[in-house]
């Protein structure tokens, strides 16, 4: 629930908020995310995408409108889209899109997944917000379970903060047109800080966007306030 708390606030920025119309959740699972999401007004187009068919289809019945949506009909109706597929996957279908999530989702992805997944996200559907999230490896002797290897049976590999932050920034290298910054999420309990938090994020900004924030600020309004740059100001 923190993870989605997080990730929904990350999106809620002033700064891009206006600006993600349309969102793909990859590795979407049983659509957890989906109730932090849909409050988002300016969203219209939403892609869920996992390769687990049998989970989608479990789950499909999740995305339905409540009774009260018919009631209170948002202003901007939400588009949804559920596709089987692997993140690996360019499909033109993905274009156009604004912000990418993947929610604990790349500890599951093979290796030849893993290195397929940025070139789609960053080198084909060039979102302008990637937000990524994996568990925090540091944090698992908190857990003080000496048979566990990983905390799931189908992890691949569980990161350290400075793996994960390592992975992230090669990616800002091959795709220099991205920044990234990193946060945690979910504290353990006192006394626990210095392995920091149970899971990790990665959030990478397009740096145009950070472009058009400073054409904002630099917005030339003539002298009876009336913009002249053709920016929202
Ligand atoms: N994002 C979900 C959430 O926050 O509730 C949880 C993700 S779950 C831990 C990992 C998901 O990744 C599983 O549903 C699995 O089917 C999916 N997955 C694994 N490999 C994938 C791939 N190559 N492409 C898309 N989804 C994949």
């Amino acid at each position: 629930l923190q993870r989605y708390g997080q990730v929904y606030q990350t999106l809620l920025n002033e700064k891009w908020r206006k600006d993600v119309n349309k969102l793909i959740d990859f590795g979407c699972s049983e659509f957890g995310l989906f109730i932090y999401i849909k409050r988002l007004i300016n969203l219209n187009e939403l892609i869920f995408i996992d390769i687990d068919e049998d989970l989608l289809l479990d789950n499909l019945y999740k995305l339905r409108p409540l009774t009260v949506e018919y009631l209170k009909r948002r202003d901007n109706p939400l588009n949804i889209n559920v596709f089987c597929g692997s993140v690996s996957n360019p499909d033109p279908q993905l274009l156009n899109t604004d912000a990418v999530v993947a929610i604990e989702l790349i500890e599951h992805l093979y290796p030849d997944v893993l290195e397929a997944f940025p070139y789609n996200i960053f080198g084909y559907i060039q979102p302008k917000l990637v937000i990524i999230t994996t568990p925090n490896a540091d944090f698992n002797v908190v857990f003080n379970n000496k048979n566990m290897k990983f905390r799931h049976y189908d992890h691949k590999f569980e990161w350290s903060r400075q793996q994960f932050e390592d992975w992230a920034y090669n990616i800002v290298t091959r795709f220099p047109e991205y920044d990234v910054s990193f946060d945690g999420i979910a504290y353990g309990p006192s006394g626990t800080e210095k392995y920091g938090c149970c899971s990790q994020m990665a959030l990478f900004v397009k740096k145009e966007e950070n472009l058009e924030l400073s054409k904002i600020n630099l917005c030339k309004c003539d002298k009876n306030n009336v913009c002249q740059s053709n920016n929202d100001c």
